[in-house]
């Protein structure tokens, strides 16, 4: 895809978007840059727009101008003759990949006035690679920039982590992001609402599935939408099934995941197991804030099936789920048997304290 300007992007907080826009303003963009932030928050299209505003001779705090020399070298696969772009293969980026990245840096611009290297998914540098990088973090080409992306930073070593500028993006509140798709797509609002809440509020995720719906073409994306709703109604049951379904709620839970394994190419059966827990963990900690007076729920639409859960299990059990969750997120990420680890943890939710 082509960079789209900084000032159009659906960026959160505020504060990030105007620091941003006064970064920009800077005769140079720094060395190096590493933005964090959930999947789907637009990481990888924030890296872009920074880097085509930056290459832009013309560039406001709004962006690059989209009409100079530079800008129209830019292909509709987001490619440019001064960009490179790192990126897992498929699980690592290996030391190959950076010395080539490296020697190509030994190359003045072609045409713009700096060259920069996106490092999508930073995290999955191997040691070897972080290391061949970290040499030229440590003395870059004057003109050379880096922006590197993560889920967060302590993911990344401390030796490349204290090189970088850090941005922080944040998911948008589901009723601003829900009024956008609105407005966007021409969804009901009813529509859009449900899609800013099922992405909780990462842009990118809402996005992703609003065009396959305008567009039909998106099964696969649709898919992934089906398989999270059904993984929502699977959480609904947590406040009524006995303890003996918890082999079966399990079963459904890792089926469930590997729908979301299938419907994102660069999706891991473990990242989606990870990603399914995380919307477990959402729902407990809405159970958690059901019951609270001007509650904010990430699942509006379903609180009923949260004041069940809550009127089910005393708020201390319901903590105690919460650490055994992220546990399991942990074990998960860490190779431990995944079969093992869900059905244990089902069988912790549905019993009694
Ligand atoms: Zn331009």
């Amino acid at each position: 895809m082509r960079p789209i300007p900084l000032t159009e992007l659906w960026l959160a907080p505020e504060a990030t978007v105007e620091g941003l826009q006064r970064l920009l303003h800077r005769p140079a963009p720094p060395h190096a840059l590493l933005i964090v932030g959930v999947e789907g928050v637009g990481k990888r299209t924030l890296a872009r727009s920074l880097a085509a505003a930056w290459m832009c001779p013309n560039h406001t705090s709004a962006g690059h101008c989209n009409a100079c020399a530079v800008c129209l070298l830019w292909s509709d696969e987001g490619q440019h003759p001064d960009l490179r772009t790192l990126q897992p293969d498929p699980d690592q980026i290996k030391i190959d990949a950076v010395r080539e990245t490296r020697s190509w840096l030994g190359f003045a611009p072609t045409v713009a006035p700096c060259r920069f290297v996106i490092l999508e998914e930073a995290h999955k540098l191997n040691p070897a690679a972080a290391n061949a990088l970290l040499k030229t973090l440590e003395e870059p080409p004057p003109y050379a920039s880096f922006l590197l992306t993560a889920p967060a930073t302590d993911w990344l070593l401390p030796t490349i982590r204290s090189r970088c500028r850090i941005v922080r993006l944040a998911t948008l509140p589901v009723d601003g992001l829900a009024s956008r798709l609105q407005a966007r797509f021409g969804l009901e609002p009813e529509q859009a609402h449900r899609l800013a809440e099922l992405a909780e509020g990462a842009p990118g995720h809402a996005l992703r599935w609003a065009q396959g719906m305008a567009t039909n073409v998106g099964r696969e994306v649709n898919g992934e939408l089906q398989a999270l709703e059904a993984l929502l109604a699977l959480f609904a049951q947590l406040g009524h099934a006995p303890l003996e379904d918890a082999l079966r709620l399990a079963e459904q839970f890792r089926e469930l995941c590997k729908r979301l394994e299938a419907s994102a190419p660069d999706r891991s059966a473990r990242g989606a197991l990870a990603m399914g827990l995380d919307y477990l963990l959402r729902w407990y900690r809405d159970s958690l804030a059901v019951e609270l007076k001007g509650d904010s729920l990430r699942f509006q639409a379903y609180r009923e099936p949260l004041l069940q859960l809550a009127r089910r299990f005393p708020p201390a059990k319901r903590l105690q789920d919460l650490s055994q969750l992220i546990e399991a997120r942990r074990a998960i990420l860490r190779n431990a048997n995944l079969q093992l680890i869900t059905e244990t943890l089902f069988i912790q939710l549905l019993s009694e304290p």
